[in-house]
């Protein structure tokens, strides 16, 4: 990075002739058009009684991409995902291989949900994503994390193949990963296997023993029958993938889910796809960054160090983090605060581009509904789960004469950036188990925004309910 002579005499208002003759008593010989670097300009504005600041810089200074030493690598876990039709028994089906687990046998089996988890079998470790479904996985693939190796496909032996499990099926192929079947509930009087896999036929999914190359086995998540050969299984399949990580750099993965906790802060379960996460260490993620104050996993034991393909709830960060985003560790907390910073800017600028595109879009919206009211709410929630289902909530509410609706809905505590969002779309704000960042409840009645704070559904739905209905009084 350097500036001109005349640039830097611009910028702090000395005459360049000044410039040259305090460089000249540096020792340093300049012309007028010269370009000087960054330490020369700092001593130059010093000497004039200014501070530089560092300001542009890139985020690879911290995060750098290193070429893989392929000496180091080693055999990780496959990362699994369970997906199909709702009732298919895919959550049955995790239940079951957590209780497989012979190391959780030992401990005293209680798990608990964090989002993932890792089982010991007889031929390794294997890792589980514990948010059934394919909008985990969805929400994964469009945040652009390829955190999946394996799919288990569960289809219900007794009701086959439904509309759920042909999107299943279409998101993994589109994903290139491979497909294991379980056809489930094989305890079942009407489970008919033999049709499962007829039907499956039609999708290019043809078992091994038709000559096929997809692995499609009986199981159930009632009786555990078929639950240790399944496991065998994706540990073969595993194998042939021959997936493996450099545990001996610098931490690098994905967020699989993340809250709020009352006592904790923000909890985020990571899985650490490269390096060993440590106690400690610096990460950022995101607009987000701290240092892991604590680590458990999924039997609420605390870890001090962690390697590719496992999960773990990390404490210490500085914000719920969005569940998708990569995660580095990077040199120091300084480092992970500058380029969480450098970030949560550039969003920010995104933010403010968008909100304005949004107004225009409402302004045409309005003139085609004609005397419409809407009521405009942003939501904030403690947990996604919470954010969709009051979203959902809100809308529902909608009648003939007023609309309501969601500008932008998500987790964690309600920031600037929600208010300047509300401000802009005329909105309130309704915070669901969460609460305003220091000093945005200031910001927010310099912007004529209304916040809005609950911890019950219904609660919600009643006070927007009065807002739109202080909407309509005018009218009449
Ligand atoms: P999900 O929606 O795919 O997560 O399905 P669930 O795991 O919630 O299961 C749906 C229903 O099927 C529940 O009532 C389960 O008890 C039942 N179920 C799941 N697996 C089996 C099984 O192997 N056999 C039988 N008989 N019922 C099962």
């Amino acid at each position: 990075e350097s500036i001109s002579v005349s640039n830097l005499s611009q910028l702090m208002g000395v005459k360049a002739s000044d410039l040259i003759r305090k460089l000249m008593q540096a020792g340093k010989m300049a012309t007028i058009n010269q370009l000087i670097d960054a330490d020369t300009a700092a001593f130059l504005a010093s000497e004039f009684g200014y501070t530089v600041e560092k300001k542009g810089f890139e985020v690879e200074e911290y995060i750098p991409e290193v070429e893989e030493d392929e000496a180091k690598l080693v055999t990780r876990p496959p990362v699994v995902t369970v997906m199909g039709h709702v009732d298919h028994g895919k959550t049955s089906l995790l239940d079951a291989i957590r209780q497989a687990d012979v190391a959780a046998g030992e401990a005293g089996g209680i798990t608990q949900h964090i989002g993932a988890y890792s089982v010991q079998t007889s031929k390794g470790p294997i890792t589980f994503l514990d948010t059934p479904g394919h909008e985990a996985f969805t929400a994964m693939r469009q945040r652009g994390a390829q955190v999946t190796d394996l799919v288990v496909l569960v289809v219900a032996a007794d009701d086959g193949v439904m509309p759920q499990t042909i999107e299943s099926i279409k998101q993994a192929k589109a994903a290139k990963v491979t497909i294991l079947v379980a056809i489930n509930k094989i305890d079942k009087p009407g489970a008919t296997p033999e049709r499962v896999m007829q039907q499956l036929n039609e999708y290019e999914l043809v078992p091994e023993q038709w000559g096929g190359t997809t692995i499609m086995l009986p199981v159930s998540a009632r009786t555990k029958q078929g639950i240790p050969e399944l496991l065998e299984y994706i540990a073969l399949q595993a194998e042939v993938l021959e997936l493996k990580a450099n545990p001996e750099k610098l931490a690098k993965g994905v967020v699989i889910e993340a809250k709020l906790e009352k006592g904790r802060g923000p909890v985020a379960t990571v899985l650490v796809q490269e390096g060993t996460l440590r106690t400690g260490d610096a990460l950022v993620t995101g607009a987000e960054y701290g240092r892991v104050r604590a680590m458990m996993n999924e039997r609420g034991e605390q870890v001090k160090a962690v390697s590719p393909g496992y999960p773990v709830e990390v404490l210490g960060l500085s914000g719920v983090p969005t569940a998708g985003d990569e995660f580095d560790v990077v040199e120091d907390e300084k480092a992970a605060k500058e380029v969480a910073e450098h970030r949560a800017e550039k969003a920010r600028q995104k933010e403010l581009g968008s909100v304005k595109k949004a107004t225009l879009e409402d302004l045409f919206a309005k003139a085609k509904t004609g005397g419409q009211k809407e009521l405009n709410v942003v939501v904030k929630a403690d947990v996604q789960g919470s954010a969709e289902a009051v979203s959902t909530a809100l809308q529902r509410l909608a009648t003939k004469k007023v609309g309501v609706k969601v500008l932008t809905s998500g987790v964690g505590v309600i920031t600037e950036s929600d208010v300047l969002t509300a401000a802009a779309g005329k909105a309130i704000i309704v915070g669901f188990n969460t609460k305003p960042e220091t000093k945005v409840d200031q910001i927010a009645s310099q912007q004529g925004v209304t916040i809005k704070l609950f911890s019950i559904i219904y609660e919600a739905v009643d006070a927007v309910r009065e807002d739109m209905v202080g909407l309509l009084e005018p009218i009449i």
